[in-house]
């Protein structure tokens, strides 16, 4: 397919300029290009380019899309109308704030309602991805350490089902990682954890559920050991769409929390955003959250200041429009939506796992949460045929591949979150499509090896690609 720029020809113009009805300002020299290369289109190459363009992309709204980790659910429509509401999207953020009442409110609205779902008692809407949450999480951390005078506390422990992002998080924020192995059942190994503990610990942050889709069952007594040892709990929520409504982190002794708006709470993303990783936490930690933050005092919103604040994460307060559309979509569901949508995700993948187990290995019999994982080694030992290969296959099913290879401790590892807002017939049609990619390893390899086979890019050089793509002339 050719780029935009190829299309160019000189001279083809996609607007007609009016006469000009004002004086003609003329720029110094110096601020003038010599030359601008942009395109020269017209409207119907723009229109076909990017129409082909988008045809080959695959998104939540074309088909079933069980990313694991991602969360990639269906978004309601109702909620993108709601953020382009003129009075959301044609303010400014260093306009007065007697003119932009309304829209503090959503954000001071929001703040309270993701208190209310996690449990904890202040909120920064701030962070821009779930990452940059917990890095401001973690910052928080530091901060209340460093203001007890408790200068040691330089590790973060982490287990190793976490989410790849908590280490990563962790040394960007400048601590020291240390691993925690799982036990038997997959959670925390609780005699490893207090070995590891002392007063060097800064925290533990878990993810929960873990990369395996499952509950940590030791919570409380993770959280004695931790706190005994004076060290705090970090709650990674990115999947909160397992447990909202259920539980709560901040009743499960959680210090601080981050969210993934973008993933629980019903925005798109993808394509680097935009995203929100809200973080909450407890009270003793709110004087460290990032500046401003909004204060309603005679009737009127305003933004305030912290002296302790760990300054500001981002630009202004974060992505307003995804805090808008997540909003909409906790006042839409309610208290009893938000938990039947948990529900939903965790009774849908527990479907589709109990009917896939014949074929392929599960790490656990037990019940999953909103994901779950297979491993394909015995698959691919008997066939030859990769979990990569499988994945690959369901593109040419229409079926976007799930998570591969993630959980690192899974071999041949495929990660499923079919999400709750898929329903019982696209579920069959998904398992189905397993089923036969199963039998096809058997009777015909070679195909799955080739795959995907009707897709318009086959299997490009992933690394390549990333380091070093190729995005324009
Ligand atoms: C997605 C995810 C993250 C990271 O969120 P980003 O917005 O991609 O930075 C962290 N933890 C878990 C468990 C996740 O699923």
């Amino acid at each position: 397919m050719k780029t935009i720029f190829e299309h160019s020809k000189v001279g083809n113009l996609a607007v007609t300029i009016r006469p000009l009805t004002v004086n003609e300002y003329k720029l110094d020299a110096n601020l003038l290009r010599d030359n601008l290369p942009l395109p020269e289109v017209s409207e119907v190459d723009i229109a076909r380019h990017y129409t082909a363009l988008s045809k080959r992309a695959f998104g939540v709204d074309d088909g079933f899309y069980p990313l694991g980790s991602c969360t990639m659910k269906y978004n309601p429509k109702l909620h993108e109308e709601i953020a382009t509401l003129s009075g959301f999207c044609n303010i400014h953020p260093l306009q007065s704030s007697d003119t932009t009442q309304g829209s503090m409110a959503v954000l001071s609205t929001l703040s309270t309602s993701l208190c209310e779902i996690t449990g904890m008692d202040g909120v920064t809407l701030q962070p821009c991805a779930g990452a940059h949450g917990e890095y401001t999480g973690l910052m928080l951390i530091g901060a209340y350490h460093s203001a007890r005078g408790d200068f040691h506390r330089t590790k973060i422990i982490v287990p190793d089902s976490a989410h790849g992002t908590n280490p990563a998080s962790a040394s960007m924020a400048g601590f020291e990682i240390i691993a925690v192995k799982s036990n038997e059942e997959k959670g925390v190994d609780l005699d490893e954890l207090r070995k590891l503990v002392g007063d060097d610990t800064a925290a533990l942050m878990l993810t929960n559920p873990t990369t395996l889709g499952l509950f940590e069952k030791n919570i409380e007594e993770i959280s004695k050991i931790v706190h005994e040892a004076g060290g705090l709990l970090y709650y990674d929520g990115a999947n909160l769409n397992a447990v909202m409504g259920i539980v709560r982190p901040g009743d499960m002794g959680f210090d601080v929390v981050h969210l993934n708006l973008h993933k629980t709470f019903a925005t798109p993303h993808g394509a680097g955003g935009p995203g929100s990783g809200p973080v909450g936490c407890k009270k003793e930690l709110i004087k460290f959250l990032p500046n401003p933050h909004i204060e309603k005092n005679d009737g009127k919103y305003e933004f305030v200041n912290s002296e302790e604040s760990i300054g500001k994460v981002t630009k202004f307060y974060g992505n307003f429009g995804v805090c808008v559309k997540a909003l909409a979509y906790i006042l839409t569901l309610g208290g009893n939506g938000l938990k039947e949508a948990s529900e939903n995700a965790v009774l849908n993948a527990n479907y589709m796992n109990a009917n896939l187990q014949d074929i392929f290995d599960t790490e656990t019999n037990r019940f999953c949460m909103h994901e779950f994982v297979l491993s394909l080694q015995k698959l691919k030992d008997e066939t030859g045929v990769s979990a990569m290969d499988v994945a690959k296959s369901m593109i040419d099913k229409h079926m976007h591949p799930p998570t591969m290879y993630f959980p690192m401790i899974v071999h041949e590892a495929l990660m499923f979150e079919p999400t709750e807002t898929e329903n019982k017939e696209t579920l069959d049609e998904a398992i189905q499509v397993m089923r036969d990619l199963f039998d096809d390893a058997h009777t015909k390899p070679e195909y799955l090896h080739s795959a995907p086979n009707n897709a318009v890019i086959k299997r490009p050089d992933e690394v390549r690609a990333a380091r070093n793509p190729i995005v324009k002339m």
